[in-house]
């Protein structure tokens, strides 16, 4: 099947009822046939609903037709993007370890890696994801996870997947890709060589900015890497569940460690009630991600056409040091355009002139929005790591959404003329 299709259908059985759309399951608990029906579940003898904490069968049924859109082997849904993110990393490491980063990535990702895991003794290193033959210095016996977003927030750089899976798969590493602004439909990072995909699924793919969500997809190849002794928790026995060894049980262990053990410890599980609004969402994520990504082409066209606006930065410019990468792995680009104005001042004059953009901290929603990223999401980083995340102070970042084009144009015209 193809993605559209996969996106409406996969992963749901109608039971009796007969409901077209997925049945939201509120539900906490399932009820067991008996006490020995209930042993075996909790001791993974045989597939069941235990507790919404551990799996639900709406958030299911999202699971199943990201992982397919992913091309991915499973998938777990977690509260938030960020949730999702620190699942993905804290499932590889542990104290005395160290993760490689991308040096631009989103800001929650950057103070996550540098500031909370780096008070639990992970290490964190920079790399530019242009240049991947720097990983060869920074890795290390330690090293677990490389984090890489496939168009990051807010400086929209496309890495050079190739190369840097390259170096991922010479050295037994898991690569993590951040997809949530290309969204699979703009590229899928497992068949570029990524081991686990997370997202944030507040963003393009509830494509309303009505919940928060975020996912992990995990793909065929992370199994291989995990296999490793890099990895100890994926081969020696976990005793907080009789000895299984996740490698042993498992087709996909990383998603299934990231469950069993993470999310029964930490709980930051997604909502059934999000889980729909997700799956509404994928219902047309294919139609809004084009739309978004022509306006936003546009918009970026018309922004470089104005004189005192320093720099423009969107995948698909054919000047923009990204285009190449775009061109090779992109589909499409998401709806993220950025700019670069004289100073803080003009910046801020610019977000608050405009009127049918919102000054918000979101992006993917099908409304516009404006953001000014070093008042806001990258406000508690130092002026170093502004530098180093790829945010100017005159960077304004827009979120274009599915208005019609001219009604936005116009709106960013008159707002640079004030
Ligand atoms: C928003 C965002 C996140 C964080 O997701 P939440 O759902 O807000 O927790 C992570 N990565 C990227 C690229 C994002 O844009």
């Amino acid at each position: 099947m193809k993605d559209s299709t996969l996106a409406l259908h996969w992963g749901y059985e109608k039971d009796r009822q007969k409901a077209m759309q997925v049945p939201i399951y509120m539900t906490t608990a399932y009820e067991y046939d008996s006490t020995e029906h209930a042993a075996r579940l909790f001791n993974l003898e045989i597939e069941g609903n235990i507790y919404t904490r551990i799996g639900n069968p709406t958030t299911k049924v999202f699971e199943k037709r990201i992982a397919a859109l992913e091309r991915g082997t499973e998938a777990l849904a977690t509260s938030s993007g960020m949730a999702a993110i620190f699942y993905s990393l804290s499932n590889l490491v542990q104290t005395g370890d160290n993760i490689i980063i991308s040096n631009k990535l989103y800001g929650g990702s950057i103070t996550l890696s540098t500031h909370t895991l780096n008070r639990l003794g992970i290490k964190a290193r920079f790399f530019d994801v242009h240049n991947p033959e720097e990983l060869n210095d920074l890795i290390d016996d330690k090293t677990k996870a490389i984090l890489i977003e496939s168009v990051s927030n807010p400086a929209l750089a496309v890495p050079d997947f190739e190369g840097i899976s390259k170096v991922a798969k010479e050295r037994g590493i898991i690569l993590i890709c951040d997809n949530t602004i290309a969204t699979p439909y703009g590229v899928k990072p497992i068949e570029l060589g990524c081991d686990v995909v997370v997202h944030s699924a507040s963003k393009y793919i509830v494509g309303n900015g009505s919940a928060i969500g975020g996912v992990i997809v995990e793909g065929k190849s992370a199994k291989e890497k995990l296999l490793t002794y890099r990895y100890p928790q994926f081969n020696e026995p976990d005793e907080s569940y009789h000895g299984l060894v996740y490698n042993e049980k498992f087709d996909a262990p990383f998603i299934a460690r990231a469950r069993l053990a993470l999310l029964r410890d930490f709980g930051a599980v997604m909502s059934p009630f999000n889980a729909w609004l997700m799956i509404l969402g994928l219902e047309h994520l294919h139609l809004r991600i084009k739309a978004h990504s022509e306006n936003a082409l546009e918009i970026a066209k018309f922004l470089k056409s104005q004189k005192d606006i320093k720099k423009v930065n969107y995948p698909f410019l054919e000047d923009n040091e990204n285009y190449v990468y775009a061109k090779k792995y992109l589909k499409y680009t998401g709806g993220i355009v950025s700019f670069v104005v004289e100073n803080f001042e003009r910046a801020k004059n610019i977000a608050n002139s405009l009127k049918i953009f919102s000054l918000v901290t979101n992006i993917g929603d099908s409304k516009s929005i404006v953001t000014h990223p070093a008042s806001t999401t990258h406000q508690q980083l130092s002026k170093e790591e502004l530098i180093k995340a790829g945010v100017d102070e005159g960077l304004i970042r827009l979120s274009i959404g599915l208005e019609d084009v001219d009604d936005l144009i116009d709106d960013l015209k008159k707002a640079l003329s004030d």
